[in-house]
């Protein structure tokens, strides 16, 4: 297990920003961790890399306690704080060699790293010279100089463009390969794209903690129907393996089943045994965005 939080609480002062939290990961997964603003995710990470420490709990990386150790513990982890704190003025290769000076890392280190990110072209530049999505290149160049088996990274694609979110996430889950990832993001399709697992947490609270395809091999299905006249709500619950359903004062509805089966050829049979007409039929696939609101609303 590279990864063992167990029932870690954090408090500033009177305020509590982590709440009895546990989790684990082990060697090659990607795990996306979310959370409104506030949550705690930071204060997490922090915690996980030995920069603070909790008033309970233990975390322990790689077999080694990060609370007691953390200096040995930060050998194996890798780390990208929000907002990638970078000496701006100094040129890339410059920034990674002082970087590689202060943790006794080996010069040649430094050249694998430079190429693992992709930045070559860059490495004569001034790191103010580039732009965020190369600057944030840099930090993660940083982080992994040390070859760690645990990256943590926190928020490492905000405020990227389209473009430099797709090369991000694609190098994330590529130095994924053969390192334990944790990264905080506030985008699902990133999630999606490039995670294993997702673990949700809300004012300090650890909410769900899921791989990606038990998500999607839920046993819940979203039908969105469309009448061609207002339909009674009685009527919608006379459809079978029927949860829930709702819709917004128009002749649509977004009824929740509880069934492995495609429902759509039931509603449309329930439909015309009872002379209703449909305009539109189409299944809505439970996402990581459903699953989001549904649970930080
Ligand atoms: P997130 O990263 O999910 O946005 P944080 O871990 O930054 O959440 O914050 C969790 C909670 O702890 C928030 O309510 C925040 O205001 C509070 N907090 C974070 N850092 C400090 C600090 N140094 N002192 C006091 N409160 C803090």
């Amino acid at each position: 297990m590279s990864i063992k939080v167990s029932q870690v609480s954090k408090l500033y002062n009177t305020q509590k920003a982590l709440n009895s939290i546990s989790f684990s990961a082990e060697k090659g997964q990607i795990i996306g961790f979310l959370g409104p603003n506030g949550a705690g995710k930071s204060t997490m990470m922090k915690i996980l890399t030995g920069f603070i420490k909790p008033n309970l709990g233990e975390v322990i990386v790689n077999d080694v306690n990060v609370i007691q150790n953390p200096i040995e513990a930060q050998k194996s982890i890798g780390y990208l704080p929000e907002h990638n704190p970078l000496y701006k003025e100094m040129y890339v290769r410059e920034y990674l060699q002082f970087q590689a000076s202060i943790f006794k890392i080996a010069k040649s280190e430094i050249e694998t790293c430079i190429e693992k990110v992709g930045l070559t072209l860059e490495a004569n530049k001034k790191i103010n010279q580039l732009s965020k999505g190369y600057q944030q290149r840099v930090g993660l160049a940083a982080a992994i100089l040390h070859n760690p088996s645990v990256l943590i990274l926190d928020e490492p694609t905000t405020g990227l463009d389209p473009n430099q979110l797709v090369e991000i996430r694609a190098l994330i889950k590529e130095l994924g390969k053969d390192k334990t990832v944790l990264f905080s993001t506030h985008i699902m399709q990133e999630v999606e794209a490039v995670c294993d697992r997702v673990i949700i947490i809300k004012k300090g609270e650890l909410l769900v903690d899921k791989k990606l395809a038990d998500l999607k091999e839920g046993n819940q299905q979203i039908i969105v129907v469309t009448f061609d006249y207002k339909i009674e709500e009685q009527f919608i619950s006379r459809l079978p393996n029927v949860i829930s359903y709702k819709n917004n004062y128009d002749n649509t509805w977004y009824i929740t089943f509880e069934s492995k089966e495609d429902m759509r050829p039931t509603v449309f049979d329930f439909a015309h045994e009872n002379g209703l007409k449909i305009l539109g039929l189409n299944t809505q696939n439970k996402n990581l965005e459903t699953l989001f609101r549904e649970v930080t609303a």
